[in-house]
C-alpha cells in the first residue's frame, strides 16, 4: 500500500505491485504477516507529519518471517520469526549513540518514514534492527506492541514514575492500553483522563483508580503522567494535575501546538518532557515485559487492502484496542 502524496488522507493509499524486494548486505527480507495501524502512519497520510520520502509505503509495527538473509548477516535465518518497529537504523557513532541513546541519532531512519514499511507483503529491515519477538504471542498479539507498546514504555520511563506511586494517563488509545498494564504491574495507582465515556470504562476495567475527562482533575496530585494526545491543550491538562517535582512525558512526535502555560504550573521543578523514539533496548524490555505480565490487547483485524478504513476508524476513535493489517 503506497503513500504517493500527503495530504490527502488515508484515501490516497494505493494497493501497487511492487518487484520482489533482495535483502542488501546486512538486510534481511521477511514475509509480513501482520502490521499494526497507528496514530503516526494517518499524521503521515494527512501531512500532518512532514514526509521524509515520497512514495512510502507506511506501517512500523511489523511482524513476518524471514524470506531471505543479506550478505552478512549472522544471527537470523531463513523462516526466523521478528519484528520490524520505528526505529530503522541509527548510527551507531554519534554521541548519542554512544550514550545508548540511539533513539536520539542525528542520522537515524525510521521504518515507514524513511523507508519502506510494513504495510506489504513483503518488506527489507536492517538485521541488527530486527526483534526476536515472545513466542506467547501470535503475529496479530504482538504487532501493537512494537509501536505502543514500547513508546508507552520509554514515556513511562520518561516520566519517572516509581513503584507504587501515582500516574495520570491523558488519552487512552493503542499505547495508554498497554501502559497502564505495565504501571499496574508496578503496583501504580493509575488516574486517566479521557474524552470518551468509552474509553473510561475500558480504563476503570484495565485496573485504574479514577477515570474522567479532561476537564477533572484527578483527585490526587500526581507524581508523573504521560500524554498520548495530540493535543497541547491535554499536555497543559496534565501539568495542572501534578504534585511538586512532577514530569510530564509527552507522548507524540506531532502535538497540535502549545497553550500559553502559567509559570506557577510548572513552578516547583515540575517539568514537561517530549519522548522520541526508542531505543532498542526499550523494544527488547518492553517485550521482555509484556511476556511476563503478561500483556494483553484487543485486536481488530484488516486486510491490508483496507488500510485506509482502518485509519479512518482510528481517527474516528471506534477502535477497541489496536487495529492490526493481515497482510499475507
Ligand atoms: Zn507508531
Ligand atoms: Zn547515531
Amino acid at each position: 500500500m503506497l503513500l504517493e502524496r500527503p495530504g490527502r488522507g488515508p484515501t490516497s493509499l494505493r494497493a501497487v505491485d511492487a518487484r520482489d524486494v533482495e535483502p542488501g548486505p546486512g538486510e534481511i527480507a521477511l514475509d509480513v504477516t501482520a502490521c499494526g495501524v497507528c496514530r503516526t502512519d494517518l499524521q503521515l497520510c494527512r501531512g500532518e507529519l512532514a514526509p521524509h520520502r515520497m512514495p512510502i509505503i507506511p506501517g512500523h509495527q511489523a511482524v513476518g518471517r524471514i524470506a531471505a538473509v543479506g550478505q552478512g548477516v549472522s544471527q537470523w535465518r531463513t523462516g526466523d520469526r521478528v519484528g520490524v518497529a520505528w526505529l530503522a537504523q541509527a548510527c551507531g557513532e554519534c554521541t548519542h549513540c554512544l550514550e545508548r541513546r540511539e533513539n536520539l541519532c542525528v542520522h537515524a531512519a525510521f521504518t515507514g518514514w524513511d523507508r519502506d514499511g510494513g504495510y506489504a507483503t513483503r518488506m527489507l529491515a536492517r538485521a541488527d534492527f530486527a526483534l526476536s519477538l515472545p513466542e506467547s504471542f501470535d503475529d496479530f498479539a504482538a504487532a501493537p506492541l512494537l509501536c505502543g507498546g514500547v513508546i508507552g514504555y520509554r514515556a513511562l520511563l520518561m516520566s519517572g514514575i516509581r513503584p507504587g506511586r501515582p500516574l495520570g494517563l491523558f488519552g487512552f488509545g493503542a499505547s495508554a492500553l498497554i501502559a497502564i498494564q505495565v504501571a499496574r504491574h508496578w503496583g501504580c495507582d493509575v488516574y486517566v483522563c479521557t474524552r470518551s465515556e468509552r474509553e473510561r470504562r475500558r480504563a476503570l476495567d484495565l485496573g485504574a483508580k479514577w477515570a474522567g475527562g479532561y476537564d477533572a482533575s484527578p483527585p490526587e496530585p500526581l507524581d508523573a503522567a504521560v500524554t498520548f494526545a495530540p493535543a497541547g491543550s491535554v499536555v497543559a491538562a496534565a501539568l495542572r494535575s501534578l504534585d511538586r517535582g512532577g514530569t510530564v512525558a509527552v507522548n507524540a512526535i506531532h502535538l497540535d501546538g502549545l497553550p500559553p502555560l502559567s509559570y506557577d504550573d510548572l513552578w516547583w521543578e515540575r517539568s514537561i518532557k517530549s519522548v522520541a523514539n526508542f531505543t532498542r533496548d526499550d523494544a527488547r524490555a518492553l517485550l521482555t515485559l509484556a511476556a511476563e505480565i503478561p500483556i494483553r490487547t484487543v485486536i481488530e483485524t484488516h486486510r491490508v487492502e483496507d488500510a485506509a478504513l482502518a485509519l479512518d476508524r482510528l481517527e474516528a476513535g471506534e477502535i477497541d484496542g489496536a487495529a492490526v493489517l493481515a497482510t499475507n
